[in-house]
């Protein structure tokens, strides 16, 4: 059977496009998810900023549960499998799962997100999400008049920094190098601001604390000394893994354009440089990595999936 449309990613995208797609009348939409659907936020403790949801009590888990019954509710399939590629043969694409069974689709959208990076340290795996977390504009409010630590020394580490500095009382950046990859106005707006404190040459060794949470952490300077910072909040801005693997031929190659950093080029309106391939979320360019946004673009990659097909009929 051909599908209408395969949505490759259950994240906030994914999610959002299977809920237009079936909506707006596609009988046959398909969701390949290679896990349970909800996405990254369903690794955060809670979620504050998706306007007209407000509740204290729910986990990013509990917040996700309701999109994906509302999108069976009207007709999406689900099937959890991983995708291994995409491929355009003539009019329509080939969905190659993992173990190598294929689906045809008419269109696809690939939401299959981005990954930050791990900086490897002792505990950053058991605080992640209690203290630990690597989205300033997500979890920085919970650090409002506190003192916060960032890791890393490129543009995304300082940009934080800076947004932090607004919100947090001192933000302390420690960084492994005393040169800093950042853009030099960047580096020079944090170098200004009272509030952010640069600790070159040095690394977080650990992070410490309890069943409730981060309560510090151990930077280990260049002569070998460590200091315990007491601050509850840590971000990790050590770069990015945009998860693009499905977009790559045999050869490596990717089947749409890129930019430099991985992310799919797109224009308004979610299309990639491939007639009928769409891309929604984190996964594009300029993404602002924030559920509401991936599920904005959800929908209009779907609403551009139903037109396209339109078209075609
Ligand atoms: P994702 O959520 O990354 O979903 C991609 C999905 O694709 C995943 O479920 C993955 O399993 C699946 N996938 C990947 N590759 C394949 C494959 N080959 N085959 C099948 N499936 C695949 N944003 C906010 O707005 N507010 C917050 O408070 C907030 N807090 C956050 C806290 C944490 C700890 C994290 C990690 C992120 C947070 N974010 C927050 C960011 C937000 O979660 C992301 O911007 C959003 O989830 C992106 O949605 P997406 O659908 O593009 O991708
Ligand atoms: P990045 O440029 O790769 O910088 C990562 C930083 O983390 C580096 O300072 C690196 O240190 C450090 N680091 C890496 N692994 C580490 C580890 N395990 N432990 C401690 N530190 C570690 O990543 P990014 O800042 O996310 O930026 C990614 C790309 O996006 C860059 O090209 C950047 O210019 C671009 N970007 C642009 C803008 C903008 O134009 N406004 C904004 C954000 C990002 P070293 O320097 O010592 O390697």
């Amino acid at each position: 059977m051909m599908l209408d449309c395969a949505i490759i990613g259950g994240g906030p995208a994914g999610l959002t496009a299977g809920l237009y797609a079936t909506r707006g009348g596609l009988r046959n939409v398909t969701l390949f998810e290679m896990g349970l659907p909800g996405g990254q936020i369903t690794q955060s403790s809670e979620i504050e900023n998706y306007p007209g949801f407000f509740d204290h009590t729910k986990t990013g888990m509990d917040f996700m549960d309701l999109w994906q019954k509302q999108c069976f509710h009207f007709g999406l399939k689900h099937e959890m499998k991983k995708v291994e590629k995409v491929s355009k043969t003539g009019e329509h694409f080939t969905v190659t799962l993992e173990g190598g069974s294929t689906v045809e689709a008419m269109t696809v959208i690939v939401c299959t997100g981005s990954v930050p990076k791990r900086a490897g340290f002792k505990g950053e795996d058991t605080y992640f999400g209690k203290g630990v977390s690597t989205c300033a504009t997500c979890d920085g409010f919970f650090y409002k008049n506190k003192p916060v630590t960032v890791l890393g020394g490129g543009d995304t580490a300082l940009e934080e920094a800076y947004y932090l500095s607004n919100i947090c009382s001192e933000v302390y950046v420690v960084h492994r190098s005393d040169t800093f990859r950042a853009a030099p106005p960047t580096l020079e707006r944090a170098k200004r601001k009272e509030n952010i404190h640069l600790i070159t040459n040095a690394v977080i060794e650990e992070a410490i604390g309890d069943a409730r949470g981060l309560s510090g952490v151990n930077v280990k300077k260049s002569d070998g000394t460590v200091e315990r910072m007491d601050n509850t909040g840590l971000f990790v801005f050590v770069g990015q893994t945009v998860r693009n693997d499905v977009l790559k031929d045999e050869k490596g190659t990717f089947i749409c354009e890129t930019n430099e950093r991985g992310q799919v080029i797109v224009d308004l309106s979610m299309r990639t440089s491939v007639s009928g391939l769409f891309a929604a979320g984190d996964i594009r360019i300029e993404a602002p990595k924030q559920v509401v946004s991936a599920a904005g673009d959800g929908s209009i990659a779907a609403l551009q999936v139903i037109s396209y097909l339109q078209e075609k009929a």
